[in-house]
Order: structure tokens, then C-alpha cells, then sequence
């Protein structure tokens, strides 16, 4: 009650701020909720439903409105049209399941421990899960009264009930619990992958917490994901609702419905975009016709950079150097368009931001509480979203596994490390003794070192990168082993 009295008296003594830009109400509203406004108060009609598309594997430019030649994205290039399409757009790990705990957590996967082990030493720890301890997202948004659903890839653990979207944060789960190319049933070749039939992969697709399928059908994983999240846009509309559309594609092996099937003229992967890009559309479309449209955000970006290894079955990462698996620009900067008809400021930005900064925005556009009994890695891009201010990221970490490769700071870009491919799932690292430095601004594509020429640059990025490593604290697997990494359900 006092917290309502408290309402009303803010309205009367600012009627002229409250008529005033939507970013001035969300200050205003996040000065209200810092005193303890309980997440009752927040009227659900001031809050935005939230779809977060997440592609796999999808290269910085394999959609249209980013440079593709033949690809063809008519949505996404709309939503980028009425919305914002970012261009230093990062994700936190160049590979699934990093990248994807970042995104869900707001933390980087070395202190949330989704990184590699000591056995894995550049990889995933996708044979455990997530730690309970971490908040995701969902968990975030739920607390507020959004209605939650994960739809499609997960791969931050399935070994254990506890690890999956349900005991996360999500009220609803359809989709497969890990990659599409996992759980195989015989040994991969490279021609095997680029033929790709549903038999080599026993991957399941679930339901809450059950088998419903197996093995998915994954000819139909884009279209059956997409009526999925339809139908819960469609029965959750009267509530906030927060929708993780994971896609599973275009992570190889490729597959495409029969309606997008031979139809690219960049073969079968674009293809697959093709029908991201359909999906996309019939979000918007159903948002309209449910009258959602001025009330909702859609995020669309991609977990990493194209999987280069298999040739034209991998996306392209337009003119960044690298590819997934590496912390070379095209690993790591990602497609990223934000779209919310009545609130974002259309435009191009080419401020820094991260997946890492979902979470803080998130919060600060929905009400919902944002952690303060740990340490958070992202920006609040609140003021970039609705009024094109610049954005408080200024700084980016590169990390492979449990180390830091490279760091960023403005334009430069400074390499300790490098990771390159050497074949069909083969790598080799590069450790530089004198670090490679780049000026992305000028040269976006890391092509020309530029260290020996600016010394002091050099020495200004070693040492942001000693102070960060000094304020890390690794998620220690041997003093908080994860119980109930043996499940009972065999997956
Ligand atoms: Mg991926």
C-alpha cells in the first residue's frame, strides 16, 4: 500500500517527466523499483514480452541485411528496417555452450563454469550443466510474473534433471537438450557430415523434462520449433511472456523443410537460413495479429561465428577474419538486431555491446531484479536501445576456454594468443610472444599488426588485461564439484 501511495505521488509531482520519452519513464521507473518496489507493483501492461531469437552458427554475414549476396532475409532485413542492427556485436565464447551460459547469466563462462576443465582444455563442459546458483534470464524474468519458454536448443546440460531449461527458469521446454550433431551413431567423416541423413544422430527432442522423440526428425526442427513458439505467444498473450527461440540451425548437419529445400541459390545452408528467416517473419506476423506488436522485443543474434571446417556447409563471417572456434573477430562478432516497434530508435549502431549485456537490459527494460551478490559482466544498453546514446561498453574479453586470448579496448584489438584450423576438427593454438595488435576500425578484417608501431597501445592492453585477470575468480570444479553429474535418464 505504501508502495502504491508512493506511486501516485510520484505522478503528481512529475506528470511532465511521465509524459515525457519512454527512456525518461524507464530512469524514472528503475529509481522507483531501486526502493524496493516488490515485483507485484509493476503493472504487466508497462512490461514488454521479450523473444530472443538465438541462431547457431550463424555467421556475421549470412543474412542479407549484412552484406550476403545470395542469401535471401527479407524478414530479418525488416526487422533490422524498423529496428536497430548492431555491427560490434559480440558473444562471450566462440563456441556453444560458453557462449550460450553468457548469454542466459550475464557472466562470463569462467566464472560461471560452463568453460572447459582441465581434460577439455579449450571446449565446453556440456557433459555437466549450468550450477544452480546461477541466475539466468528466465529465472530473472520470472520473479516479475513473465510466463517462460525455452523452444529448441539448450547444451548447458542434460545429464541431469537439474540442468535442464525446466529447473532453469523456463515454465515450458520443447527442443533438443544438446547440438543436433551429438549422441552420433557412428563414426563422422567429413562427406558423412555434408550428407547428412537424421539416422547418424540419436539426438531427442523433449518436452518438459520427457523423450517425446527420438531420433528428432530434424528436417522439420525450424518449422516445428517456430509453430511451437506461435502457439505460446498465442496462449500467454493476456501475460508477459519471455520466449528463448534457440534455434538448432544452421549448426551443422544441415536440414531444411521440404518448403525451403533446393530453393537458395546458396545451397542447402542457405537454404536453412531461408527458413530462420521465414520464422522470423511468422513471429512478427503473429505478434501483429495478437495485437503484441507495439509491446514486444525481439532479439535476433547468433551463439558464435560460422563452423568453417565443412566447407560450404558453414556460414560465412563476412569480412571478419576467423571462424567459430577461434577469438579472431569472425568467431566472435555476431549478427545482433533489436526490434520493438513503439520504443527502439531505428538505426544502424556501431557501438560495442555483448550478449554478456542481455541480461542487465533485460532487467532494466521488464522491472525484474539484477543480481548484486556477484560479479556481472555486462552494460545495461537501455539508452542505446531508446535513444541511440552511446553505449557504456567501451571493453571486450576474448576467452578460449579458461584463457584469455585477446582483449579489446575502443578500436585495438590486442592478440596473446591465436587459435587456427588445421583441418576437419583439427586446431592448433598460437601463443605470441609479442601480441598482435589491431586497429578494427581501420582494419576490421586483422590483417595488419600494428604493435611494433604503437608501443604504449601495446602496454595500455596488457595491462587491462592483467588487471581483469586479477578481479577473476575461475569457477573452481574441485572446491564445488557439481553433485549429480550422473544422471538416471540415459540421453
Ligand atoms: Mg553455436
Amino acid at each position: 500500500m505504501a508502495i502504491a501511495h508512493f506511486m501516485a505521488g510520484s505522478k503528481l509531482l512529475f506528470p511532465q517527466i511521465l509524459r515525457t520519452s519512454l527512456l525518461v519513464k524507464l530512469i524514472l521507473w528503475n529509481l522507483i523499483a531501486g526502493t524496493n518496489l516488490s515485483a507485484q507493483n509493476i503493472r504487466p501492461d508497462q512490461k514488454p514480452n521479450i523473444i530472443l531469437i538465438l541462431a547457431d552458427d550463424m555467421g556475421y554475414g549470412d543474412a542479407s541485411v549484412y552484406g550476403h549476396p545470395t542469401i535471401q532475409t527479407p524478414n530479418i532485413d525488416q526487422l533490422a528496417e524498423e529496428g536497430q542492427r548492431w555491427t560490434n556485436f559480440y558473444v562471450a565464447a566462440s563456441v556453444c555452450t560458453p557462449s550460450r551460459a553468457a548469454l542466459l547469466t550475464g557472466r562470463l563462462p569462467i566464472r560461471n563454469g560452463m568453460c572447459s576443465d582441465k581434460r577439455r582444455v579449450f571446449w565446453s563442459s556440456s557433459k555437466r550443466g549450468l550450477p544452480s546458483e546461477e541466475i539466468t534470464i528466465a529465472e530473472a524474468l520470472k520473479e516479475v510474473g513473465y510466463t517462460t519458454a525455452c523452444i529448441g536448443k539448450w547444451h548447458l546440460g542434460h545429464k541431469n534433471p537439474k540442468y535442464l531449461p525446466i529447473s532453469n527458469g523456463f515454465d515450458y521446454y520443447y527442443g533438443i537438450p544438446y547440438s543436433n550433431d551429438m549422441n552420433k551413431t557412428q563414426k563422422m567423416t567429413k562427406e558423412l557430415y555434408q550428407n547428412p541423413k537424421i539416422s547418424y544422430y540419436n539426438v531427442p527432442l523433449m518436452e518438459g523434462d520427457k523423450i517425446i522423440e527420438r531420433p528428432f526428425e530434424q528436417h522439420t526442427a525450424t518449422k516445428r520449433y517456430t509453430q511451437t513458439a506461435l502457439k505460446f505467444i498465442k496462449e500467454n498473450k493476456s501475460s508477459p511472456f519471455f520466449i528463448f527461440l534457440s534455434h538448432s540451425m544452421p549448426h551443422v548437419p544441415l536440414f531444411a523443410s521440404e518448403s525451403f529445400r533446393g530453393k537458395s541459390e546458396r545451397g542447402l545452408y542457405g537454404d536453412v537460413i531461408e527458413e530462420i528467416d521465414w520464422s522470423v517473419g511468422e513471429l512478427i506476423r503473429t505478434l501483429q495479429e495478437e495485437g503484441l506488436e507495439e509491446n514486444t522485443l525481439v532479439i535476433f543474434t547468433s551463439d558464435n561465428g560460422p563452423w568453417k571446417m565443412l566447407d560450404e556447409h558453414g556460414g560465412s563471417a563476412g569480412q571478419f577474419r576467423g571462424s567459430k572456434g577461434s577469438t579472431w573477430e569472425g568467431g566472435m562478432r555476431v549478427p545482433a538486431i533489436f526490434w520493438w516497434k513503439s520504443a527502439v530508435k531505428h538505426g544502424v549502431i556501431r557501438e560495442m555491446a555483448a550478449t554478456l549485456d542481455l541480461f542487465p537490459t533485460i532487467c532494466s527494460l521488464t522491472g525484474a531484479k539484477f543480481p548484486k551478490d556477484r560479479v556481472m559482466d555486462g552494460y545495461d544498453l537501455t539508452a542505446t536501445l531508446l535513444e541511440q546514446e552511446e553505449s557504456d561498453r567501451d571493453e571486450m574479453f576474448f576467452y578460449m576456454g579458461r584463457q584469455l586470448f585477446a582483449v579489446r579496448k575502443g578500436n585495438f584489438k590486442l592478440h596473446f594468443k591465436t587459435r587456427e584450423i588445421a583441418g576437419f576438427r583439427k586446431y592448433y593454438n598460437m601463443e605470441h610472444s609479442t601480441p598482435l595488435l589491431f586497429n578494427l576500425g581501420e582494419d576490421p578484417s586483422e590483417q595488419y599488426d600494428i604493435a611494433a608501431k604503437y608501443p604504449e597501445k601495446v602496454k595500455e592492453l596488457k595491462k587491462l588485461a592483467e588487471e581483469h585477470l586479477r578481479n577473476i575468480e575461475p569457477y573452481d570444479d574441485q572446491i564445488a564439484p557439481r553433485d549429480g553429474d550422473v544422471g538416471t535418464e540415459k540421453f
